[in-house]
């Protein structure tokens, strides 16, 4: 009896790890089409991300969908992913007791997709940790960023690098897989116009063709493209699906960048654009959070408290909460801070430059 529970854990794992995919659906246009990437500005570009997680539970406040400690290792390792070009900075943590949403996100459903987005903090990059994330087909699935690009996700908490691939998608990157655009040829002839339009990328074959066979880290089929050649896919990139998933490649980072500056007014709420040396110091003071959660972030000095010239107090009650992340934080005196029976307090230095 031990054997077989012990079989059937792990051909569950097994079948989590094959089964490790996502959501998202293919693009309906190319969102940087007749766009000229201005090279030389991305290729020195650095875009700092406010994020905020939230996290699923049932309905009774029990199930939680991961532990704080786990998404906090599975932001470090996007950080480890993205860098140096990226970086995003956890503005903070919250609760959502909904047992749909937790144990049965169902990614195509609009209903869901709505009860869900109206938990949507703003100004962050959502993220949503659930226990148990299905498509239309009731496939379970390892996450969804829904839409490229987008400004909110989904990820079970399973798998490694899933934070990292539906942050690809959010910031514009398409599978590897990609047939949208038309069929890659292994030769790269075509990469700019079909596939995931990267050329780094090796081509890799259509999911859906039978041919297309694969182990953990490998590509075990026989797939030929349209001038009969064999596929060579990039097993190890973090937009496959080989589940060997660690890396991006210069030309994904110059995608993104390339996104993100082009739609700067889709994301400019999300980004921390200042600068210690561009911009002045963040004040805030004479503020009191009664309830709700207040997000301060800036990459310069932000200043709490009482203190010339700045006046009067920054109170937190017991049921409010706030967020606070800059390069220096200074608390002067007068500074009061009381995270209550709901509330939490968290103030620290960006986790990046
Ligand atoms: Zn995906």
């Amino acid at each position: 009896m031990k054997r077989l529970i012990l079989i059937l854990f792990l051909s569950f794992g097994i079948m989590k790890e094959i089964d490790a995919q996502c959501g998202t659906k293919s693009p309906t246009r190319d969102h940087l089409q007749g766009k000229v990437l201005p090279n030389a500005r991305i290729s020195t570009a650095s875009f700092r991300f406010k994020i905020f997680v939230t996290i699923l539970k049932n309905s009774d406040g029990s199930n939680a969908a991961c532990t704080e400690a786990d998404i906090l290792a599975k932001i470090a390792e996007m950080n480890a992913d993205f860098a140096p070009t990226f970086c995003f900075n956890l503005m903070g943590i919250k609760y959502v007791n909904n047992t749909n949403l937790n144990t049965d996100m169902n990614v195509s459903s609009t209903s869901d997709v709505n009860s869900l987005t109206g938990y949507n903090e703003g100004g962050c990059i959502d993220i949503y940790v659930h226990k148990a994330v299905r498509d239309g087909s009731n496939t379970a699935i390892a996450g969804s960023a829904y839409v490229i690009p987008n400004q909110y996700l989904s990820i079970e908490n399973v798998g490694n690098h899933t934070l990292s691939h539906e942050m690809g998608h959010c910031l514009g990157l398409t599978h590897t897989h990609e047939t949208f655009y038309g069929n890659e040829l292994v030769s790269g002839s075509n990469c700019g116009s079909a596939g995931d339009l990267v050329c780094d990328t090796n081509a890799d074959p259509d999911v859906t063709r039978s041919c297309r066979t694969q182990s953990t880290c490998l590509y075990t089929g026989n797939c030929t493209d349209a001038l009969g050649y064999s596929y060579s896919p990039p097993v190890s990139n973090i937009m496959s699906y080989y589940g060997c998933v660690n890396t991006f490649t210069s030309g994904q980072f110059t995608r993104m960048s390339g996104t993100i500056t082009f739609d700067l007014g889709f994301f400019a709420g999300n980004l921390i654009t200042s600068g210690d040396d561009r911009y002045p110091a963040a004040v805030i003071s004479n503020t009191t959070i009664s309830s709700g959660i207040a997000n301060y972030t800036t990459g310069g000095t932000m200043t709490f408290g009482w203190g010339s010239p700045i006046t009067g107090t920054f109170v937190i009650t017991p049921t409010g909460s706030l967020n606070a992340q800059a390069n220096k934080i200074v608390l002067l005196p007068g500074f009061r801070a009381t995270g209550g029976t709901n509330g939490k307090v968290r103030i620290k230095t960006l986790t990046c430059n």
